[in-house]
């Protein structure tokens, strides 16, 4: 007896090789074959008479097999197939290629239907490589799976063809549909006239018509998004239900603190800075994103607030993502605070004398520890920690909360900042269990990056340009899409000799190879330091580098021993050098928008104007899109829309690695859906927070948290 959580293992007609394929697919049991939807549909519903075929048009046939002529072989080794079928009405040859697999399928006699373009020949119409499925001579109405109705087409993956799935899920269907439980409450189902479970699994894999499929993915959609709120908003709600170090807001130091910045706080960083002092006299846990362009300055907010609970006693937590940011923050911090009698301390895998700094922190003798993750590593335990200040990681669990803090009765509060626009529909569902504060505006000092598209034959003026910058003191970045050249990888081929088979010609030239040539930093630094800037200092910055060293090497950038640095990503989040003027990135089309843009907020850092040029050889009209799109805006927001619009959802801000499934991927960038689904995950844990009238519910949020990663 099988059922719906029967392993395909044990499905018959699932041979040994499709499992395997299919478990790539994500797909274990019965239940997940049924749910596994088609991405499109081909509409070979209106079966017409043979005499009524016209080429061009995709159409469908019926009819008896005439004549067969199986397995021809031609020039250079194509098999082909052809048959000719007729109805009553006419006659029509249909050719298979390389399918020599086919020969068994058709007999003289059979009656077929035949579903697929119709192409004009030197002998007349034809239909070629069409869909094919045996029919009964007699049967009116037979319902058809891969022709004479409108058919599924799935996302194939190697060796799973659409034709396998609807050979395989149909029966499966037949046989599961009526145990396959409803688990959208009664009262949704009927407020928004959503189809009901069984009915929109038929209609999403064989729809009878269009607006069936469409009403059935729309369930299907809302359910899955539905089901991201619920676990979303439950974590939340859980979460208020949990008490919090409380830390009232000390106005006088705040004034003093701010006297005591070099400028003045933005209107922004003021209400943003406001918003969580207030939220971190509550009782319950903070869990806010602060959310602003590069350069917006929220290191200074964070700064403030951590200041302000350091004054009530308590600790704070400031992680950041690498050594280098990590170490800039703790120079910034260490400086904005040094005349209000704080302790600072930096932790990374580096730091010397780890166990009395721990020491230290467990006595509470320390205020404020800076760091990596390493601040998470076993064996840190802070006396009362109030506040974590996350740095361009978006989360943090609870759980990893209440670990760094020895009374497990408090939760700490969140800051997470971020400088990743984030749209409304993501901040109302990934980012839901999140409070949203947004710096709006630069500080007012800031000139407009200017930024230009450079072609390959304006580098030379490029240099020139540099050169100029270089000798009046300014820092230049230059950014390449890798480490290591083309050149180099083959020529360590060529020393070992053919690997794997591949053979690497003595005198090859890459173009030859069919790779395109992408900067790297090494051949990029060689050139620049030899040829083209040869009297100033050039040095080289990548993600192979020790820790120690790049830092070494970004204080010297900063303190102006070095004029050019050409580095790979990894200079993309935060570090600061206000000296830098252009940013030079080559292959631009290899980057993303929010990354570019995240790039060119390293210059334009202090109140000299400042450039970014993008080289770029890709005469790829959507690349020069999204290349102009960053020439023409400097609004990070503006941008992560223009980046959805031009590349969809799926490339962007790596959406694939969170694990959502498709349907609530595909509802994400529908504002009305996620506002519906939102207001109804809402509806239901008023009633019932834990979900225990809804054991469905819960089971499906439960294996949704197991599934998703969000960054
Ligand atoms: P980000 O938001 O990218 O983290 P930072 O916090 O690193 O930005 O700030 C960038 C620079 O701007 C820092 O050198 C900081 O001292 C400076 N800064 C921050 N706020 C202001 C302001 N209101 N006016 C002038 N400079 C500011
Ligand atoms: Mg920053």
């Amino acid at each position: 007896m099988i059922n719906l959580d029967t392993p395909i293992e044990d499905v018959p007609r699932i041979g040994i090789n499709y499992q395997k394929k299919l478990k790539k697919l994500g797909i274990q049991t019965v239940q997940d074959l049924l749910f596994y939807f088609p991405q499109r549909y081909d509409d070979f519903s209106d079966v017409i008479e043979i005499s009524q075929v016209q080429a061009g048009n995709t159409i469908c046939v019926q009819g008896e097999i005439i004549e067969t002529n199986l397995s021809r072989t031609f020039k250079r080794g194509m098999n082909i197939i052809e048959i000719t079928v007729q109805d009553g009405s006419g006659e029509i040859k249909a050719l298979w290629f390389n399918q020599p697999f086919l020969e068994k399928t058709f007999r003289q006699g059979d009656f077929v239907c035949l579903a697929g373009k119709a192409s004009l020949g030197k002998k007349g119409i034809y239909l070629s490589n069409p869909v094919h499925e045996k029919i009964g001579q007699f049967e009116e109405n037979e319902d058809l799976t891969h022709t004479a109705r409108i058919i599924p087409v799935y996302g194939e993956t190697k060796g799973v063809s659409s034709r396998w799935l609807r050979y395989i899920i149909k029966p499966l269907l037949t046989q599961f549909i009526e145990v396959v439980p409803e688990i959208l409450p009664k009262n949704i189902l009927e407020k928004y006239k959503f189809m009901g479970i069984q009915n929109a699994l038929w209609q999403v894999h064989f729809p009878d018509s269009f607006e069936a499929a469409d009403a059935a993915k729309a369930r299907f959609s809302f359910e899955e998004l539905f089901i991201l709120q619920l676990s979303v908003l439950r974590e939340k709600a859980k979460l208020l239900q949990k008490k919090a170090p409380n830390c009232p807001m000390d106005a006088d130091l705040m004034k003093k603190f701010t006297a005591s910045l070099p400028f003045e706080l933005t209107a922004s960083q003021k209400q943003c800075t406001f918003a969580i002092l207030k939220d971190l006299e509550k009782e319950a846990p903070m869990s806010r994103l602060l959310e602003g362009d590069v350069g917006s300055g929220k290191t200074v907010v964070a700064a403030m607030c951590a200041l302000n609970v350091v004054k009530c006693g308590y600790q704070v937590a400031f992680m950041a993502p690498t050594e280098i940011l990590a170490t800039q923050h703790y120079k910034s911090i260490s400086n904005m605070l040094k005349t209000f009698g704080v302790s600072v301390e930096l932790l990374t895998g580096k730091t010397l004398g780890r166990k009395k700094l721990l020491e230290k922190l467990f006595a509470g003798k320390i205020d404020i520890l800076i760091g990596t993750h390493a601040l998470i590593s076993k064996g840190v335990e802070f006396k009362n920690l109030a506040l974590v200040v996350l740095d361009e990681q978006h989360r943090f669990g609870v759980a990893q909360r209440a670990h760094l803090v020895k009374n497990k009765q408090l939760i700490p509060h969140l800051l997470s900042m971020t400088a990743t626009p984030i749209p409304r529909t993501l901040a109302l569902t990934v980012y839901g269990d999140l409070d949203l504060s947004l710096i709006k505006e630069m500080p007012k000092n800031r000139k407009k990056i200017q930024t230009l598209i450079v072609e390959p034959k304006q580098r030379k003026e490029a240099y020139q340009f540099i050169t100029s910058e270089i000798k009046k003191g300014r820092g230049v970045f230059v950014i390449c899409p890798k480490i290591d050249s083309t050149k180099t990888k083959l020529e360590e081929m060529q020393k070992r000799g053919p690997v794997s088979g591949s053979f690497i010609p003595q005198n090859y030239n890459v173009a030859m190879l069919g790779v395109t040539e992408i900067k790297s930093v090494k051949e990029e630094y060689e050139q620049l330091s030899k040829e083209i800037f040869p009297d100033f200092n050039v040095t080289m910055l990548h993600g192979k580098m020790k820790p120690k060293e790049k830092e070494r090497i970004m204080l010297d950038f900063k303190n102006g021993q070095i004029d050019v640095l050409v580095s790979t990503s990894v200079v993309e989040v935060g570090v600061d050098v206000p000296r830098a003027t252009v940013m030079m990135i080559e292959g631009a089309e290899r980057f993303g928008l929010a990354q570019l843009h995240q790039f060119r907020g390293r210059v334009g850092r202090s109140d000299m104007q400042s450039y970014c040029f993008l080289f770029t050889t890709s005469p790829d009209q959507l690349n020069r899109k999204r290349l102009k799109a960053l020439v023409d805006s400097s609004n990070g927001f503006e941008l992560a829309q223009k980046d959805l619009e031009i590349r969809g959802p799926g490339q962007v801000y790596g959406y694939a690695q969170w694990g959502l499934p498709d349907m609530a991927m595909q509802g994400l960038s529908n504002i009305f859906l996620v506002e519906k689904t939102r207001a109804a995950a809402k509806e239901v844990l008023e009633k019932d927070i834990n979900l225990a009238d809804h054991p469905l519910l819960k089971e499906r949020v439960n294996r949704l948290r197991t599934q998703i990663h969000f960054e």
